[in-house]
């Protein structure tokens, strides 16, 4: 049993592991290169010799002092052995950053930590150069074939109005600028990308005072704040700055026309912004009854409850939203049709409803636990993926089924998966918040795994450990209908803020 399960516990596993040698990937096009690797202080670290002769770069050592120094025509940086401090230089000015983890030195190498070495060798590249964590894997996108990714926002004042520049890394096929009745000018870009931190950071200037931005599937959503009323706008591209620029005018003029096509389909991404879709999924069932508690009580009937308290509440506060199911009743779903099952119903939001437990019962852990999706942090969070994730065994032919999560299947879904992180995690945070508040249960925090159930969701998604099957407290609320309501009802709280929070802003007709 656990041989077969290797293919997928050797991702959640692997992490504890201390100085085993580790072969890492890169993926560049169609063409795959291993590198040299090992993992040390609980990380992957990649030979900084093996990563820079695949990525074409020169390189040299510094004598006695084990420096190794990593260049290209655009740059070089300096790595030192032991030390955190890394020195990128670009058009001869040195820069010196901290990485979280150090360079360490093995038999005469130098090896990088995987997880923060690729930001600063694309300083230094042609294209951009990214590890997946969940894949444990580098992937090298040349420039030509990126997605443009805007870079910065600037403003002007002209006698009739102002101008927001957007650069880019390269021109975008469509763009839309729209003002709105509340003060706001929203802007969509197809197709962009963004840097999250950088673009949701910009300080105010004399035009806006502040700019929110959201990835859709394929475009950016720039929302401004503006600080004065303009009567119109325009938008158009300039090829010579590989920008967006939108003119606003405080007097009427003509606006720019959008062939139909573009308009509809700029219309339809915006309507993916809209959080009218809701999926739940009451964790196992049929025959497999998830974790067996104190008397005997199975996690699936107790997941099913909360799910339909959860449903019928949801229905009854948010009568507009769409509420799926990935099961109503006791019968086996498979871990990844529930996925499915959210993502043919166009699900905005997906949360898995499951009860943790202990080995051994009666035991005193206790409490509420939410996760999102990435590679196991913690010893605990890692121990509780591999207990739901379990639930593949019993379906047929899951270790053929389960094997695309090992290749470039992951890669692309965890990739999808990063423009959710933000919102998962907050979705998570304020489940913790609200169920606590009106439960006996603890807040027990946020944590990060693999789970395989969130996976195949393209949509933000939790899951919800609702408390210890294997604590007497805990149990006892659990399989009583006032807690399993209650619990239900927290979550609702949640889903409703969290929504609230999405749409702002975006929920322009
Ligand atoms: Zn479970």
């Amino acid at each position: 049993m656990l041989r077969k399960a290797s293919i997928v516990l050797l991702i959640l596993y692997s992490g504890l592991l201390f100085a085993q040698t580790q072969a890492v990937p890169l993926k560049n096009g169609e063409s795959s290169a291993y590198m040299g690797g090992t993992v040390a202080l609980n990380h992957v670290y990649v030979s900084i010799e093996d990563l820079s002769s695949a990525l074409g770069l020169r390189r040299f050592s510094l004598g006695s002092t084990g420096k190794v120094s990593v260049y290209s025509n655009s740059g070089s940086i300096l790595f030192t052995p032991d030390n955190s401090f890394i020195t990128l230089s670009k058009a001869a000015v040195p820069k010196t950053y901290q990485l979280p983890l150090p360079i360490l030195e093995n038999g005469g190498k130098l090896y990088a930590p995987a997880s923060f070495i690729g930001p600063y060798l694309t300083e230094i590249l042609g294209g951009v150069l990214r590890y997946d964590e969940l894949t444990r894997a580098f992937t090298y996108m040349q420039r030509d074939s990126l997605t443009p990714m805007i870079t910065d926002v600037r403003v002007q004042q002209k006698d009739n109005g102002s101008v927001v520049h957007i650069s880019l890394s390269s021109l975008p096929k469509a763009e839309d600028a729209a003002l709105g009745e509340d003060g706001m000018l929203y802007v969509t870009i197809m197709p962009a990308t963004f840097n999250f931190e950088k673009l949701n950071s910009l300080p105010p200037t004399s035009v806006y005072s502040n700019v929110l931005a959201i990835q859709n599937p394929s475009s950016v959503q720039l929302s401004f704040r503006l600080k004065k009323a303009y009567n119109s706008e325009e938008v158009y591209t300039d090829s010579s700055t590989n920008s967006v620029v939108v003119n606003l005018y405080s007097h009427v003029s003509s606006k720019t026309i959008l062939s139909d096509e573009l308009r509809q389909k700029l219309d339809a991404e915006k309507k993916n912004w809209k959080l009218d879709v809701i999926v739940i999924d009451p964790g196992h069932g049929g025959k497999d009854p998830g974790a067996i508690g104190l008397g005997g009580v199975e996690e699936k009937n107790v997941t099913l409850a909360i799910g339909k308290d959860l449903r019928n509440d949801l229905r009854e506060r948010l009568p507009k939203v769409k509420v799926v199911m990935t099961r109503d009743k006791d019968e086996f779903v498979p871990l990844d049709m529930r996925g499915e099952i959210a993502n043919q119903a166009a699900g905005k939001l997906f949360i898995s409803i499951h009860c943790n437990s202990m080995p051994h019962k009666p035991d005193g852990a206790h409490g509420l636990e939410t996760y999102f999706l990435r590679p196991g942090k913690t010893e605990e969070a890692i121990r509780i993926a591999a207990q739901e994730n379990a639930a593949i065994k019993y379906e047929n032919d899951y270790e053929k089924k389960y094997r695309s999560y090992d290749a470039d299947n992951l890669i692309l879904t965890s990739m999808a998966h990063s423009a959710y992180v933000k919102y998962s995690e907050r979705f998570a945070e304020l489940i913790e918040q609200d169920v606590s508040s009106i439960t006996p249960l603890t807040n027990d925090g946020v944590g990060q795994a693999g789970f395989l159930v969130l996976i195949g969701a393209s949509m933000p998604a939790v899951l919800v450990e609702t408390g210890y099957l294997s604590n007497p407290h805990d149990v006892r609320f659990l399989r009583s209908k006032v807690g399993q309501n209650k619990i239900a009802r927290g979550i609702t709280e949640a889903i409703i803020q969290f929504r609230a929070e999405y749409e702002k802003n975006f929920a322009q007709e």
